[in-house]
């Protein structure tokens, strides 16, 4: 079969040309890193399950008229994405204190916060991605403060609705990271979600017992990584059918 041309490739994520502009197709690997490359791996069948949970999640969103780029997936690995020109930023939101926010700031890892925090770091491997400001972000032109307020907008949103919906099938969604891009539509431009939202990229706790379902398991190698993806989306009832025998894919889905 003739490949696309692939324009791509990310820790986590290949990228490759659409089957018509303004579209690529996002390939879901294996692969798994941390502390920005330092520790690799793979976690068997992660790339069908996040290709499955962030359709999921953004499918969810979309209905309650949050826009993403997600179009529709593709195959077990595969899903079809609008272009978009990407920001580069991550923004993390956290709801419980754990990670870097823990370690920065001493505060004890599962802190309730009071109230939702919205973080902002450069996407650049070769500085770590550093934290920064509103006032680094505009001063260097990557976005303005209309595209922040729109960010910032949706942001919450997000997580409001991911919360309530994770919290209904015993999750606490206790961070996450978001990237946005934008969309050109008749020299009209609006910002959309981009990316994934999966176990990658958020923190996940059984709402319970506080047990990681998380990347945060690779991350510390606390085992049952695969696991923890296969249950988070088992409780949102996406596990493919034949369950792990189904994880390797590519397939093609009708
Ligand atoms: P922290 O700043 O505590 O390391 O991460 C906060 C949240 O953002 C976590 O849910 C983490 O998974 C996510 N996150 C932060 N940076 C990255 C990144 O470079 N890649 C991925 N996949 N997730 C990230």
């Amino acid at each position: 079969m003739a490949r696309r041309r692939q324009l791509y490739e990310g820790k986590a994520k290949i990228l490759f040309e659409g089957p018509e502009p303004g579209t690529l197709v996002q390939y879901f690997k294996d692969d798994a890193t941390a502390g920005n490359g330092a520790k690799k791996g793979i976690i068997t069948g992660k790339g069908v399950l996040n290709n499955r949970i962030s359709e999921y999640l953004m499918m969810r969103l979309h209905e309650i008229g949050v826009p993403t780029h997600f179009v529709r997936r593709l195959n077990m690995r595969e899903q079809l994405i609008r272009e978009v020109e990407i920001i580069p930023l991550e923004v993390v939101v956290r709801n419980v204190a754990a990670g870097s926010l823990s370690t920065r700031l001493g505060i004890p890892e599962g802190t309730r916060l009071p109230r939702s925090i919205i973080e902002y770091y450069y996407k650049n491997d070769a500085l770590n991605d550093p934290m920064v400001s509103e006032e680094h972000i505009t001063c260097f032109g990557w976005a303005n403060t209309a595209d922040l307020d729109d960010i910032v907008a949706l942001t919450l949103r997000i997580n409001d609705f991911l919360s309530g919906l994770l919290l209904g099938v015993g999750i606490t969604l206790v961070d996450f990271k978001l990237e946005f891009g934008r969309l050109w539509e008749n020299d009209e431009m609006r910002i959309i979600l981009a990316d994934e939202i999966s176990p990658d990229n958020c923190r996940l706790w059984d709402s319970k017992t506080n047990e990681k379902m998380d990347k945060d398991r690779f991350r510390k190698d606390l085992g049952k990584v695969e696991e923890a993806y296969q249950e988070v989306a088992r409780r949102l009832g996406i596990l493919p059918e034949a369950g792990a025998r189904d994880l390797k894919g590519p397939e093609m889905v009708q």
